[in-house]
């Protein structure tokens, strides 16, 4: 067994209703004025408000930041970080899906800082800790709630950087399942699917830990035995409460355990076809699940019975049969089955598979990679 190292920072609240707990946890932080980081949707829908209103019931003064954008540019950070700065706040708390959740992490390292935030890009660049972070996530999900990373794309360069480093992690995640239960069952699906990929590359990474594993296979035991029901219908609270849970134990496992080709290949897919994350991940997993298996150590037949449906016992168990699970689940949740479906061409995928082999999660993955796999992986999933 390897030597590791694991630890969960944060104060995790989880509850229907948690979010009155709000007041409680700013005021444990001496927090008397926060900025609350969210978006435009949130609040036409009248979720920002709702939060306000608790916040404010409890004599904590809010000023509201509410233009972050999908995936939130190097502008955002700055605009949020000079309102931070003018309006005199204590903490923030960041109220949204990971847009919103890795805007206010990195708002809090240029709080305390100072300078821009590619200042702070790569690993380990934030040299001590941020200003105190409460997340609020609204999906099931980023996980971004206990991750060290915050993702910001710089436009001059056309390009998504991360900031990775444990001090940006929230202090405080508030984990209120009756918060994702208003999710179209589009979102709900590439989120969730987003979620559980988290839990599959993390258990099967080069980095896994028996911590890390047990996080994963809880994840993926509530998420994979959630999912449907919860697309489904989204005002079931179990399937609702077991998602946004599978969703959290997912993103602290692979915090630690970091993830592997399917988001290494996706975000250029997402960058050169603004493709939504999970959406991409989802219709790469088949595929880079099938290239993968010729590392498996057993834990692909694991994967295949927290997602599977039928209950017979798997006796010559063999990974292509997780494969057709995989596909079936996508199928059932209304995601494409191919590249091309989602507007994917040709012509990008070299310059794609450059883009994937910079990601640090190939090194994560069990099966060592090299350009040439990267070009038929993508090909592959076409
Ligand atoms: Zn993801």
């Amino acid at each position: 067994m390897k030597d590791f190292n694991f630890k969960i920072p944060q104060n995790i609240e989880f509850g229907a209703g948690s979010l009155k707990k709000l007041p409680k946890i700013l005021k444990a932080d001496e927090s008397e004025h926060v900025l609350l980081v969210s978006d435009r949707g949130l609040e036409s829908i009248g979720v920002v408000k709702k939060v306000q209103d608790i916040i404010e019931a409890g004599n904590i003064t809010c000023t509201l930041f509410l233009d972050v954008i999908p995936n939130p540019t190097v502008d955002t950070v700055n605009q949020a970080a000079a309102l931070y700065r003018e309006c005199g706040a204590e903490s923030i708390v960041a109220l949204g899906g990971g847009s919103s959740i890795d805007v206010a992490k990195a708002v809090g390292v240029l709080a305390n800082y100072g300078g821009k935030i590619t200042d702070y890009e790569g690993l380990h660049k934030v040299p001590g800790p941020i200003v105190p972070v409460t997340a609020i996530p609204t999906t099931a999900g980023t996980g971004s709630e206990v991750t060290a990373s915050a993702v910001i794309t710089d436009e001059s360069r056309n390009y998504k950087l991360s900031v990775i480093s444990y001090e940006i992690l929230p202090k405080y995640a508030v984990l209120d399942p009756e918060l994702i239960m208003t999710a179209p069952a589009s979102i709900a699906a590439s989120c969730g699917v987003d979620a559980l990929i988290h839990a599959i590359e993390a258990y099967i990474s080069d980095f896994a830990t028996p911590f890390t594993d047990a996080m994963a296979e809880k994840a993926m035991e509530l998420i994979g035995g959630n999912i449907r029901r919860f697309v489904a219908n989204r005002t079931n609270i179990e399937a609702a409460s077991a998602m946004m849970l599978g969703s959290n134990f997912a993103g602290i496992a692979f915090a630690w355990a970091k993830l592997g080709n399917v988001h290494a290949m996706s975000h250029p897919v997402s960058a050169y076809f603004h493709v939504a994350h999970g959406v991409a991940n989802a219709v790469l997993l088949p595929a880079v699940m099938e290239y993968n298996g010729l590392a498996d150590d057993g834990r692909y037949e694991k994967i295949y019975h927290y997602i599977s449906r039928k209950k017979e016992s798997a006796a010559d168990f063999e990974p292509q049969m997780l494969i057709d699970e995989i596909r079936e689940l996508n199928a059932d949740l209304g995601i494409p089955a191919s590249l091309s479906e989602i507007g994917v061409t040709e012509d990008k995928i070299e310059a794609m598979a450059e883009d994937a082999m910079k990601s640090a999660n190939v090194l994560a993955n069990p099966r060592q990679t090299n350009i040439r796999d990267m070009i038929a992986l993508y090909k592959k999933a076409m």
